[in-house]
């Protein structure tokens, strides 16, 4: 029996319900809901970081139970951190002939609603959604995947800079994911490599690398590479390139991209995106059936397919200028709310969910505008770029609308998102303090190594300078602490049980009575204890203690990757300014909207549940929230 009305579900990752009454009266259709229906605010996870909140959007279940914590989790055997949404396990070859495919595995756990309904039968469509990669069977539902599924490298998304001016010492890997590579000029040509996806067939596994050939055609650039060739003008965008990597003579890694021309003359400047894999011919799962990105890609203009997908890294580098990757974000905007739209209109789904990333990448890029004491503003980018934020929401408050009258009048709207945000001014060196205090002991006084994106991923060395032996806490991710416990690291010397207990709570005060020297601020206002904040079978795979930063501080860069470098807080001068992944949970609550009016508070966890009541299906046992009461 089909369910008595449809259900929509827009996700926009990062919308701030603070922002959103703040310009109220130049966003008219949510204006309108809150006079009839709801706009209110939504509690959110901790951390309320978006991989941990959308696993508990689409489970009803904490943390403890989808095993999602951050972006990042660590091995205790080797300190090493993993991506933490994904594993993969390497296929095997004979001869190029693949005899064991690659394995990818999503370590999210839990049953999303949307898998509930596609199994019961009901017609449902997901657009992009977050910690669904690989796509699997999910009965009557359409998928297409969003964060997690990454670039053909294999990362979060690798771009290019390639200039012929590029000094040598820059060339190699930005601290944040990139590759500069020096043009060289041979009659009159510039020429370099494009390192590619990394060869499953070769052992040991290397890049596949593609010649590229850049040659001048008046102002314009002609860029080929893989057989294929593209014009480009400065201050543009190309097409799309199509680019075949050969790993055999059997298997080619499909993949898509373009470039962006900086200058053409006298030097050539030229930026390409990261290469996603081709929605045509994709080399991993996609979307369910495997053909729906295919369909998205020609009817919709789906042509970049990884799940972080706003240009963030190429314009924290500065290889990328605002305006180039504010073009991008617009255009995947439109992708998005184009394939949701299309969905509605020919599928009529019973339940649609679609997830919308340029609300979080525009606020973590050009959060600078909005705080007048951010160390990043600069005057001339901000009389430019100053709405930028602003000019999201409103494109936010258009697809509500242009998706609201495509809606029946008993059919029930549901907007959300995953949590707010703040200013990200200074940056809390977590492993220096930890060095500070004597918790971590490092080899030589030296200090640690400044580190870099590709230590996460090609596994050189992490934590290098660190003396385990001496050591009692590390941390590592966005704002976790891990205590060296012996018999979970494989050098712990913290025994379990009273011993442990009491260097947790030792630190945990320390961290709160600390304060920034320069400002006079307590840095972390909350420290949380797992055993307090989760439940379920993967709670004890939690770090032993959760940062929670004020307004205004972050974990810093060097952190996230394992750096410890000199000093405990240092300004963040980067364009990437506003961040929430370790903030306190309570001042970073999302937004939940309806055209329905929602009775009480509100969780992030209570809209799955809250779905598949609507759909009239049973929420399982297993989740965490509660159906939300509307007035009738
Ligand atoms: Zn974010």
């Amino acid at each position: 029996m089909p369910p008595p009305h449809r259900v929509v579900v827009l996700g926009f990752d990062g919308v701030d319900p603070g922002l959103v009454d703040r310009w109220l009266d130049q966003l008219p259709h949510i204006r309108a809901l809150a006079s009839y229906g709801t706009v209110t605010s939504l509690a959110t996870t901790n951390p309320p970081e978006s991989p941990v909140a959308w696993a508990s959007f689409a489970t009803g279940e904490n943390p403890g139970k989808t095993g999602i914590f951050d972006f990042l989790k660590r091995d205790p055997r080797t300190y090493f951190p993993q991506i933490a949404l994904v594993s993969r396990r390497p296929g095997r070859f004979f001869l190029g002939f693949p005899i064991r495919r690659p394995l990818l595995i999503n370590n999210r756990h839990g049953v999303p609603f949307y898998e509930i309904a596609g199994q019961a039968g009901l017609k449902t469509a997901v657009i992009r959604m977050p910690l669904s990669f690989p796509a699997h069977p999910i009965g009557n539902a359409e998928l297409l995947a969003g964060l997690g599924v990454p670039d053909a490298r294999g990362t979060w998304g690798t771009f290019f800079y390639f200039a012929t001016d590029l000094p040598a010492y820059q060339a190699g890997d930005t601290e944040f994911g990139g590759k500069l590579v020096r043009l060289r000029r041979q009659d009159g040509v510039d020429v370099a490599s494009i390192l590619g996806p990394n060869n499953p067939v070769a052992s040991p596994s290397r890049p596949i690398a593609l010649p590229l050939r850049v040659s001048r055609d008046g102002r314009k650039l002609r860029i080929q590479a893989g057989g294929r060739q593209v014009l480009a003008a400065p201050g543009h965008w190309s097409d799309w390139v199509h680019l075949a990597f050969p790993a055999s003579a059997f298997l080619s890694i499909h993949t898509v991209t373009r470039f962006y021309v900086e200058e053409s003359a006298p030097e050539v400047r030229l930026y390409m995106a990261p290469l996603s894999f081709d929605p045509d011919k994709p080399a991993v799962p996609l979307s369910y059936p495997s053909d729906f990105a295919r369909r998205l890609s020609q009817d919709d203009g789906l042509e970049k397919t990884l799940g972080w997908w706003n240009d963030t890294w190429g314009l924290n580098e500065n290889r990328l200028a605002e305006g180039p990757f504010l073009d991008d974000l617009e255009n995947n905007m439109a992708v998005t709310e184009r394939m949701t739209l299309d969905v509605l209109d020919h599928d009529h789904p019973d339940l649609t969910v679609a997830v919308f990333t340029a609300t979080d990448s525009v606020s973590h890029m050009f959060y600078r505008f909005l705080d007048p004491a951010s160390p990043a503003r600069d005057p001339a980018l901000a009389a430019r770029y100053g709405n930028a934020i602003l000019d999201v929401y409103r494109r936010m408050d258009e697809i509500i609308g242009q998706v609201e009258r495509r809606l029946s009048p008993n059919d029930s709207l549901i907007v959300v998102s995953d949590h707010g945000f703040h200013a990200f001014r200074r940056g809390f060196n977590t492993n220096s303090w930890l060095v500070a205090e004597g918790y971590m002991v490092l080899k030589s006084a030296a200090g640690g190594a400044r580190m870099n994106l590709r230590d996460l991923y090609d596994q050189g060395s992490f934590f290098p300078n660190v003396d385990w032996s001496r050591t009692r806490a590390y941390a590592l991710g966005l704002g976790q602490i891990y205590l060296n416990l012996r018999g979970r690291e494989s050098h712990g010397i913290v025994a379990p049980g009273a011993e442990a207990e009491a260097l947790r709570q030792e630190i945990r005060a320390k961290l709160l009575a600390y304060r920034d020297p320069d400002t006079g601020e307590h840095p972390v206002e909350e420290v949380s204890e797992p055993a307090r904040i989760y439940h379920g079978p993967y709670a004890a795979q939690a770090a032993d203690l959760q940062l929670g930063f004020r307004d205004g501080y972050r974990t810093s860069w060097q952190t996230a990757l394992g750096g410890i470098p000199a000093g405990i807080v240092e300004l963040n001068t980067r364009k990437w300014s506003g961040d929430h992944c370790a903030s306190v949970p309570s001042e970073t609550s999302g937004i939940l909207f309806s055209n329905r009016r929602v009775l009480g508070r509100a969780s992030i966890l209570d809209i799955a549940p809250t779905v598949l009541a609507l759909l009239h299906l049973k929420p399982p046992a297993a989740m965490d929230g509660r159906p939300l009461r509307f007035a009738p």
